[in-house]
């Protein structure tokens, strides 16, 4: 591992690559790029990998959810809480107990902790409490909810059997929806008592860490996890569904982790490492008004809140909130 002073110095690259949707001349290979393989590969294909094996191995059947009862909704709800201390509980221990890698790639040199703005004086504690009462709940009833439906015949299904191309294309429908649907709610998020009431949960983490990705109030959780419910309605695969939840759930957990990068062991034996954080979304919860979508959605370039982290990009975020343009 390098010295703390050089990891301290540590900067993402910059510019942050936009989408190259909004360039002239138009780069027509770039739009299918982007929109085919770049929001399949490796983020999607991943989840795709944990909700196919979810609801293979670790889902009631079909049939023993056609009427909602305790005993099967309790089971997805363990499997969820499980699913999430997994991962968020993993990488907090890791990086911020163990600090197994210091603050190499980390985007605050600051370790998040106490502070009366969060609930219990703690960030951790907070960010469980949300994370557990509500986020965890909230998923596992909009999962209840789409296998009930399934189970009675009131979302059509359709397997891989005969229907595959159809499927592959709508795998790729529900990736760039599930990301759409992200930006456009947070964006609504953002709007007057909103944030006030709801979205402010999420923002006491100006300094995020893993179990701050679904540290929200239930309003938020209730509109930010509603994305499967669009697949209620157009003939799907319940593979497609939990992808779609789990990408709510899960992959919040790495986005928010505030390591850029995830050793698997010590830094300087070269063991094998991951990208987590998101840098993106780190000046979001740095900032509030810039980076509402991700980069794999391109609505801050259309808003004119798209900040790739150089200092001209600052300038122009100062200059718009000093004018009151949002
Ligand atoms: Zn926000
Ligand atoms: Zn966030």
């Amino acid at each position: 591992m390098g010295s703390t002073e050089q990891a301290e110095q540590w900067q993402p690259v910059v510019p942050i690559p936009a989408a190259p949707i909004f360039v002239w001349p138009p780069k027509p290979l770039g739009v299918l790029w982007f929109f085919g393989w770049k929001q399949f590969w490796p983020g999607g294909a991943m989840w795709l990998a944990a909700a196919w094996l979810c609801w293979r191995y670790a889902t009631p059947d079909l049939a023993s959810m056609e009427r909602f009862e305790p005993g099967w909704i309790a089971t997805i709800w363990l499997r969820n809480a499980g699913l999430i201390t997994l991962l968020a509980g993993g990488l907090h221990w890791w990086l911020y107990r163990r600090r197994g890698q210091g603050t190499v790639t980390k985007f605050n040199e600051r370790w998040p902790g106490e502070s009366t703005r969060f609930m219990f004086g703690h960030q951790l504690w907070d960010n469980l409490f949300w994370t557990f009462v509500s986020g965890v709940t909230v998923s596992t009833g909009f999962e209840a909810v789409s296998w009930w439906m399934f189970a009675n015949g009131h979302a059509p299904f359709r397997d891989f059997a005969g229907n595959w191309l159809y499927l592959i294309v709508l795998t790729v429908f529900a990736f760039v929806w599930g990301n759409l649907h992200f930006s456009l709610t947070h964006r609504l998020l953002h709007v007057g008592k909103l944030y006030d009431w709801a979205h402010a949960v999420h923002h006491r983490n100006s300094n995020p860490g893993p179990w701050s990705g679904i540290s929200m109030h239930p309003i938020e959780h209730e509109v930010y996890m509603s994305s499967p419910v669009l697949l209620w309605f157009i003939p799907s695969h319940p593979v497609l569904v939990l992808t779609l939840l789990f990408l709510n759930l899960l992959s919040p957990a790495l986005t928010h982790a505030g390591f850029e990068r995830v050793w698997l062991g010590h830094v300087e034996r070269g063991r094998p490492s991951f990208l987590s954080g998101d840098y993106f979304h780190q000046l979001h919860h740095r900032y509030f008004d810039c980076n509402y979508g991700n980069t794999l959605t391109p609505i801050d370039q259309l808003l004119g809140t798209y900040h790739d982290g150089t200092p001209e990009a600052h300038a122009v975020m100062r200059e718009r909130q000093r004018t009151g343009r949002t």
